[in-house]
Formats: C-alpha cells, structure tokens, sequence
C-alpha cells in the first residue's frame, strides 16, 4: 500500500535521536531518560516511537493507561513500562499478564491493590503540590504504609511539577519547594530502610529548568519530540531540539472561486476578486483544530496558502490563488517545512489558542505514521 496517499506524518527519526542526546547531556550521567510515550507518543505512533527510543538504548518508558502499555508489549518492547495513570481494579490481571508497573495514586488505592491478593509491582506517586495524583508529601505514614504492604513490590517513587515551565519569582520559588517535599520523602523513606526503589520527578520542563537535580529517571515528552508547548516558552537549558514530526496532506481538487461567492459550510469565507482554491484530504476528524477555520495557513508548494472557511470533519480549504502551478495530487504541510517555510506545531497551537501538547495528542488514527 503505498502510505502517502490522503495525510499522513513523517517521523524524522535522526532529530529524535539527537534530541535525546541533547537530553543525555543536559542530565547527571546517572538519570536515565524515562519517556513518556502515552497519548499515541505526542501523537506521533507509539509503536514507532518506542522502537526508535528502545533501539536507543532507553529501556523505561511512562505510559498514561493500561491499553497503552500493554499495546507497547505487544510491540516488543521488553524494558520496564510504567502506567501514570488510573487502572480499574477489574483489569489489575493484565498488569501481571504484561508485566506492567501501576502507579499507586493514593493511599485508597494502595489498600484496593493490596486486598486483591496477587502481587504487584508498582511506583508510588507521590503529591507534592500538584494536588492531582499521588499520596500527600506529608502524609509519611501512610507512604510507609504503602511501602510494608506484602502485595506490593515497590520500585520505584515519583512526583510531578506543575509550574516548571514558568520562570517567575513564585513559580520557581513553588517549583523548588516541590523538588524538596519530593527529597523528604526520599530521605525518609531510606531513613526508615527502604533502598531499592527508582526515583523520578522531572518532565520536560523540570529537565530544561532544573536540570541540576539528581534523581534516576527523567519522564521527558513533549521536549523530547523536539516542540515547546508554546511559542514563547523561553528555558534555562542551551538546548537546540529538533521537531520529529511533520504532517502532510493532500491537495484533492483546485477550482475557481468567483469574486462574491462563498466557500464551506455556513459560507463563512467570501471571495474578494476571482480566487483559485484548494480542497486538502485532512479535517478536525484528524486533529486539525477547528479553530483554524478562517486563519493560519498551510504550505504548498514552498509557499503559503491562507486557510478559508471552516475546517471540515475530513477536509478543509485553502486558497492557492498567489501558488498559480498549484495542482491536485500536491502535497501540503500543516506542521513541517515546505521549501525555506516552516510551520513549527508551536505556531499552529498558537492560532488554535492552546498549547502544542493538545495539537500533536490529538492526531488521528487515520493519519499514518511513516518513519522517514
Ligand atoms: C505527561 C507526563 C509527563 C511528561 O510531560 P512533558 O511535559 O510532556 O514532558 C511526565 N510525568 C507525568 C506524570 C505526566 O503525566
């Protein structure tokens, strides 16, 4: 089947692997990159992505939900695989079938995992102002609770920053307090004589602003695939990271659009003189958000081509007039470089008024992963 045919990404596995070197160098030689691959990897394809990072010598990766991991198992990828997210007590048996770490999210949780009655390997999340998973930072007793419970094989204990990205006074000053209700938990916990557990605590951004602190796994995403989660976002890290993904589409069809007439539903685009249009084979069914209908632009052919009228569920509309060698069967880019242009993710998330994170995840399953 050849796998260009509608829209599709393209993975630029050689910026990957120089992403994570970038990464390699920014970190103690002892922390290893533990990356998060969930959401479809950023959207880019899981299967792919791990490959890639595992034929790198990454042998730990973070997961979102059970389907995910076991997804990645099936694969072939052998190193440890661990679920940040909730797991249903009723599927706990394919973590064992799959050999999978849960994340135990709070001390409730541990108990439901412990009266199941097999055992399992687990990290403990641990909350340390995020106030979304994990047990309290000051809550010892009952993280050592967890740490004794027989059924439980813990290896590992983490945390996550939730204003890393920021570099104001408080968000810093937040951020550091963070790092040190995380290292009170460590301390006391080998205090008290448990040694033989991982600790994690940084994502992209801990990595980038922070990357002093010295623990054995860094969760990177986003970072890693080479996109900031916004156009702005300045860090402390001397890092040049490249996009690993780019996606294109197909030019379908090029008509005349007459001065006066309108174009897509709701007819909210209207031609100003006569225009030559564009319908592309990719819509907000694959991702793209709708929020682009009437602005931003795609790249032809080197040049760029003003998005008009809204985006459809499986095509949109571009207007090609100032691209007159334009033709159906051309390709388009929506993220990427076309010629001197480039559309970074960033861009696009921008015109969408989100962050890039939400753009890439949210790719679709009709688009294929094609590893360039
Ligand atoms: C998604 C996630 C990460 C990765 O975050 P990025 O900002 O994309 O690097 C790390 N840890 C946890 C717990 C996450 O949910």
């Amino acid at each position: 089947m050849y796998k260009k045919g509608r829209a599709w990404i393209e993975l630029n596995i050689g910026n990957l692997k120089h992403n994570i070197e970038q990464f390699r160098s920014l970190l103690p030689f002892d922390c290893a990159l533990m990356p998060a691959v969930k959401a479809n990897a950023y959207g880019h394809g899981a299967v792919p992505v791990a490959h890639a990072l595992q034929n790198e010598g990454i042998h730990a990766f973070c997961v979102a939900s059970l389907a995910e991991g076991i997804e990645l198992r099936l694969s072939g990828i052998t190193g440890e695989i661990l679920v940040l997210g909730y797991t249903h007590p009723a599927e706990f048996s394919d973590l064992i079938a799959y050999d999978l770490i849960q994340t135990v999210i709070d001390g409730d949780y541990a108990r439901q995992m412990q009266d199941d009655g097999r055992r399992f390997t687990v990290h403990v999340g641990i909350d340390t102002g995020m106030h979304r998973l994990g047990e309290r930072w000051d809550n010892m007793k009952e993280i050592v609770r967890i740490f004794r419970m027989p059924n439980l094989k813990v290896t590992g204990v983490f945390s996550h920053l939730c204003v890393s990205d920021g570099q104001s006074k408080e968000e810093r000053t937040y951020t550091m307090q963070q790092i040190h209700h995380f290292e009170c938990v460590v301390e006391e916990l080998y205090r008290q004589g448990f040694r033989d557990f991982k600790c994690h605590l940084q994502g992209s951004y801990g990595i980038l602003n922070y990357s002093q602190c010295c623990f054995d796994y860094a969760r990177a995403g986003i970072a890693l695939y080479g996109i900031y989660s916004a156009k702005n976002d300045h860090t402390k890290a001397a890092v040049e990271l490249r996009p690993v993904l780019s996606l294109k589409t197909r030019v379908e069809s090029v008509k005349t659009l007459y001065h006066g007439e309108g174009a897509g539903y709701g007819l909210t685009y209207s031609a100003r003189g006569n225009r030559r249009i564009a319908a592309l084979s990719i819509g907000y069914a694959d991702g793209i958000p709708r929020e682009l209908s009437n602005s931003g632009y795609v790249l032809c052919n080197g040049k760029m081509a003003p998005i008009i009228g809204r985006i459809c569920m499986d095509q949109m509309l571009v207007d090609v007039t100032d691209i007159p060698w334009a033709k159906a069967g051309d390709e388009a880019v929506l993220i990427g470089r076309s010629g001197d242009l480039e559309i970074p993710a960033e861009e696009v998330a921008q015109w969408a008024g989100t962050i890039s994170n939400e753009i890439v995840s949210r790719l679709g399953k009709r688009l294929e992963r094609v590893v360039e």
